[in-house]
């Protein structure tokens, strides 16, 4: 070993989903929507301005935050942009998760948050799930340095009341609590409503499922203006420029497409709700989701047995080989035609 290999960080990566280089897959397995963005975004891209390329973008992405204020009724000095929500989440834990005591998280949730926690140096505390998956108020009422939990839960898809959210956050209020809303838009109440009320509360959502623009890598966060300060002056100390001009521009015109939105999503709800009884005819038992996957166990066929064999067919879904959720496949909802080739390639596997 040489002598600089013992300054090396030991890190154990977050492993994403994969995005396979071949023709004519059906790809259910990261989350995707299956719908392109809206018409707006391509008018959008074709009116980008040459010129523009060579200046830097606008360090405070004043007009992506100033289109989601309005269209969430806020303002701009309570909304933070960054490069996703990974990316928003990951300055979240290096502003607000700073104390000794465990940041706390379900212990069956997004695969992100351990390795998060790792690489900033923050010690966590995962909180059991109940027997059914499903996230307990009663577990984030002990002592933390923060908590950050999906609403709907990943991979679960089981979605927590706001009621619940709200126990949470009241009885946490010397911690920041994150509700990371990534799936919030396919049937979930948001805790927005919330954050006039908690200073303490972050909302955190995202553009790469909902809208449509994962390849644009835009998430944001909404808070008091306190909560958004401090996770500028942070994510100015490493890179101000992080939101290109391209995201910038995209970003808006999604937003003002509300229309789309609302239909491309209320698509994805009912190609789901249809899913949820073509599985349960196969034979597959799932928590009842309210996210745009499915997390799906079959009664007597193996999970791994059963992704081994839909991706022979071409067909990837998520499957998670770790204790607790390795009965378990997490299948992406996409277009009807893509989940009747789903249905009919499992029809043959789990005969
Ligand atoms: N939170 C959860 C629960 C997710 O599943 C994902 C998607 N991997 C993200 C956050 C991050 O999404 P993005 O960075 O594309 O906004």
């Amino acid at each position: 070993m040489k002598a600089w290999e013992k300054n090396v960080r030991k890190v154990e990566p977050y492993v994403p989903g994969e995005q396979p280089k071949i023709d004519g897959i059906i790809k259910l397995n990261t989350n995707e929507n299956p719908y392109p963005p809206s018409e707006k975004v391509m008018e959008a891209l074709k009116a980008l301005e040459n010129d523009k390329m060579r200046l830097y973008p606008d360090p405070e992405a004043v007009e992506l935050r100033d289109e989601i204020a309005k269209k969430y009724g806020t303002k701009r000095e309570n909304v933070f942009v960054g490069v996703g929500s990974d990316d928003v989440i990951s300055m979240c834990y290096m502003t607000f998760f700073n104390s000794d005591k465990p940041i706390l998280f379900p212990n069956i949730s997004y695969s992100f948050y351990p390795v998060w926690a790792d690489v900033h140096k923050v010690p966590y505390k995962e909180v059991e799930v109940g027997p059914n998956f499903e996230i307990i108020v009663d577990t984030f009422k002990q002592e933390n340095g923060g908590i950050i939990f999906p609403n709907p839960n990943a991979p679960t898809g089981l979605s927590l009341g706001l009621d619940a959210i709200e126990q949470i956050v009241a009885s946490n209020q010397d911690s920041v609590v994150i509700v990371d809303e990534a799936y919030v838009d396919f049937g979930t109440e948001s805790a927005l409503k919330l954050v006039d009320k908690y200073d303490n509360l972050l909302v955190v959502q995202t553009y790469s499922k909902s809208r449509s623009l994962a390849g644009m890598r835009i998430g944001f966060a909404i808070g008091n203006v306190a909560l958004i300060n401090a996770l500028n002056d942070v994510k100015f100390s490493f890179n101000s420029y992080t939101m290109n001009y391209t995201s910038i521009k995209l970003g808006v015109a999604v937003m003002d497409d509300w229309d789309y939105f609302e239909e491309t999503r209320k698509k994805i709800i009912a190609t789901r709700e249809r899913s949820k009884e073509e599985l349960t005819k196969l034979g597959f038992t799932f928590p009842d989701s309210k996210a745009n996957f499915i997390f799906a166990s079959h009664k007597t066929v193996k999970a791994e047995y059963i992704f081994d064999e839909l991706k022979k067919r071409k067909i990837y879904v998520r499957y998670f080989k770790k204790p607790l959720i390795d009965s378990y496949l997490r299948i992406t909802i996409g277009t009807d035609e893509a989940m009747d080739k789903l249905f009919e390639a499992l029809r043959e596997i789990v005969a």
